[in-house]
């Protein structure tokens, strides 16, 4: 097993301490709405996978939402195959790989959606309320959103890590899953 996985019955307090907000955000939406749209459960279901949850407790963790908003039966029928697929289970095998910064950057989620990059797709009062929500205080914040406002999302991610971690990012974030890793890395030190 590789550095970093996670089981189902620590996942929320492991999303809550060192996800980036991405996937923080489509997190809690799923638990909040249980559903996301495609983009949405692409990109969190990659990361999920790319954090070392394997395909059984991926298909537990969707099944538990999703079957409250849409059934059982539809769960199965509709969305155990792409979860499937997504771990090369299904279709042409293929090992999908989890999305990079740059790749979530430029994604164009419509109306509904909530994949993305925070940084880049939130409106500074809706990504104001939500780095408060993971912490961040009052003067990283404004450093934060001076980033942002001039189009540095990853250097954002980057200082909101520093911030919530203590601790420098010299290499700087280019992917949620190496948010994901040097944030366990020195938690679990
Ligand atoms: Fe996610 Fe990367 Fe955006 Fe950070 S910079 S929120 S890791 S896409």
């Amino acid at each position: 097993r590789e550095y970093g996985d996670i089981s189902l019955k620590d996942i929320d307090q492991v999303a809550k301490r060192s996800f980036p907000l991405c996937m923080r955000h489509l997190f809690d939406k799923l638990r909040e709405d249980h559903h996301l749209k495609h983009g949405g459960r692409m990109q969190l279901g990659l990361f999920l996978k790319g954090v070392g949850l394997n395909l059984d407790d991926a298909l537990a963790f969707w099944r538990a939402e999703f079957s409250k908003k849409v059934g059982l039966e539809k769960f199965e029928k509709q969305y155990a195959y792409s979860i499937r697929h997504n771990y090369g289970k299904e279709g042409k095998r293929t090992d999908y790989t989890p999305y990079s910064c740059l790749k979530i950057i430029s994604s164009t989620p419509g109306t509904g959606d909530h994949h993305g990059c925070p940084y880049r797709h939130f409106s500074e009062e809706n990504l104001r309320a939500a780095l408060g929500k993971m912490g961040v205080n009052s003067r990283s914040m404004e450093d934060v959103i001076d980033k942002v406002r001039n189009r540095h999302y990853q250097l954002a991610c980057t200082l909101t890590f520093e911030a919530l971690h203590g601790m420098p990012c010299d290499a700087g974030i280019n992917h949620p899953n190496q948010y994901f890793s040097d944030s366990k890395k020195i938690l679990d030190s």
